[in-house]
């Protein structure tokens, strides 16, 4: 048994080195690749996939995992033994179905649609990204069939960002919150002279802002000997191991918040992957379990923390001294007010905490329509530009702030941006769960100290890593299930204490 166990975790580091290998190539292709590498890049990284996928789903694994059956029943469930032996089955029974050419052809053509994408964005042009964004869903479309069968086309390819979520669940979470939030943007609407964000629109210089913006990520507990922020157009982070995170930020000289709290964003999912327990290296635990959990960090730093009172206290005074001629007449409250402003717009990443979740509710609409054919893709920014129309009353002048604005699509990822929303209800839930054990909180972000905070997070989340499913976890952290109320008891008293309302 120990024989066997010893091989499967060999046959495994491999893929997942492989894995990480592709995911070099692609985090390069995004921050340092020339455009005229995108066709080799594409065959590399379809090369590298399909090698990762073929080696996964041999009859090796398959009669190691099959061996390891009787023993993993007598292993303690929270062993890491168990949790890789209920993981990895689990994914195995699904990539088995998945033939290793159209991993392969899916990397190739979302490589190539990220080049495509970024070109299409630059001449506000959708025409120019459809045919790449048609050839994406229809192997996506495929990748589900290979998963029949299900109640929802949509639930395989949200169970690959949130394994075991189903669509009736985040259609019950949207629901859930839906008419409540229209109902807030209108109340804050009708007393939107009450708060002035344009302080955050000026001169900063951006030399200034990278160096605030990673003092603030590694005082957060951003370990960067174990990672590095470079720029790509569309921020992210991505691992290598828990030893090598990257983040990647885009800087807007005249808009201060863009890069701070992108920063802060990615520096979020940063401390939860380097804070992976080392023991599970290369074993395909060593990763966050979910988009939605993963979303529940960067979310937590970026707004619960980020966009607080406490917070400011102690920063405020270093951002002034960063940019005096900005800033030198702007007191911390009506800072405060300006970055938690509410205003419908047009850009996803730089909306506001109350306005941000219907970004989310259009995409997954649109998302589902695609899928089920009800949509057709000439179809598309029309339905996009009439949707922003309805749930937030504001109008795209063009493809770029509208429907060519996030890089999911062409990434493949279809199905992902509902754990958007996952992570910012469950990033509620974990902040009061933490507050309950640590009554200092707000006293410790006061003065700058986020040690005790990242403490439990590392103790409670971070160094599972994948050794629990998202309903685990958040059981195990919260005594209970996801529940939308207590994110829309958090915005309601945020924004009315804001707002007067
Ligand atoms: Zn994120």
């Amino acid at each position: 048994m120990e024989k066997q166990l010893h091989k499967l975790k060999m046959l495994l580091a491999e893929v997942v080195d492989l894995q990480r290998s592709a995911s070099v190539l692609a985090w390069e292709q995004q921050t340092y690749m020339p455009a005229g590498g995108a066709a080799a890049r594409a065959d590399q990284l379809a090369t590298l996939e399909g090698l990762a996928h073929r080696l996964f789903v041999t009859d090796e694994i398959g009669a190691l995992l099959a061996g390891l059956n009787q023993a993993a029943e007598d292993w303690d469930y929270d062993s890491d033994e168990s949790s890789l032996w209920r993981f990895i089955s689990r994914r195995y029974e699904r990539e088995r179905r998945i033939p290793s050419d159209l991993v392969a052809e899916l990397a190739r053509t979302t490589a190539l649609a990220q080049e495509a994408w970024v070109r299409a964005r630059k001449a506000a042009d959708y025409p120019m990204f459809k045919p790449h964004l048609q050839k994406v869903l229809s192997l996506r479309r495929q990748q589900a069939e290979c998963l029949a069968p299900y109640d929802h086309i949509y639930d395989p390819l949200l169970d690959e960002y949130e394994p075991e979520m189903k669509t009736i669940e985040v259609r019950a979470m949207f629901a859930a919150i839906k008419d409540d939030l229209i109902e807030l943007v209108s109340a804050i609407s009708a007393r939107a002279d009450a708060v002035s964000d344009d302080a955050l629109h000026g001169d900063f210089d951006i030399e200034r802002q990278r160096a605030f913006g990673l003092e603030v990520a590694q005082k957060f507990g951003y370990d960067l000997e174990r990672g590095r922020q470079d720029e790509a157009p569309h921020p992210f982070c991505t691992s290598f191991s828990s030893d090598d995170v990257r983040i990647t930020t885009r800087f807007n000289g005249s808009f201060l918040p863009s890069a701070l709290f992108g920063t802060m964003h990615e520096a979020g999912h940063a401390l939860y992957e380097q804070g992976v327990a080392p023991e599970l290296a290369r074993t395909g635990l060593d990763t966050g379990i979910s988009l939605g959990v993963h979303e529940s960090q960067s979310r937590l730093w970026e707004n619960l923390v980020g966009r607080s009172r406490p917070f400011w206290r102690h920063f405020f005074p270093q951002l002034q001294t960063a940019f005096p001629a900005a800033l030198s007449a702007v007191d911390v409250e009506s800072f405060y007010r300006a970055i938690n402003r509410s205003k419908p717009s047009l850009i996803r990443v730089e909306a506001d905490e109350v306005t941000y979740n219907l970004h989310i509710i259009i995409r997954f609409e649109l998302e589902l329509d695609l899928l089920t054919g009800t949509l057709q893709l000439d179809e598309l920014p029309g339905a996009w530009n009439e949707k922003y129309k309805r749930y937030l009353g504001v109008c795209p002048e063009n493809d770029a702030e509208g429907v060519l604005q996030d890089i999911h699509w062409s990434m493949g990822a279809i199905g992902y941006f509902a754990t958007y929303s996952i992570g910012n209800l469950l990033s509620v839930q974990f902040l009061n769960r933490a507050r309950e054990v640590l009554p200092n909180l707000d006293a410790d972000i006061s003065v700058g100290e986020f040690g005790p905070l990242l403490g439990w997070l590392r103790d409670n989340i971070h160094r599972h890593g994948s050794k629990f499913t998202p309903r685990e976890l958040v059981q195990r952290v919260t005594g209970g299930e996801m529940d939308a109320r207590a994110y829309m008891g958090y915005l309601r008293e945020k924004y009315s204490d804001i707002y007067n309302l």
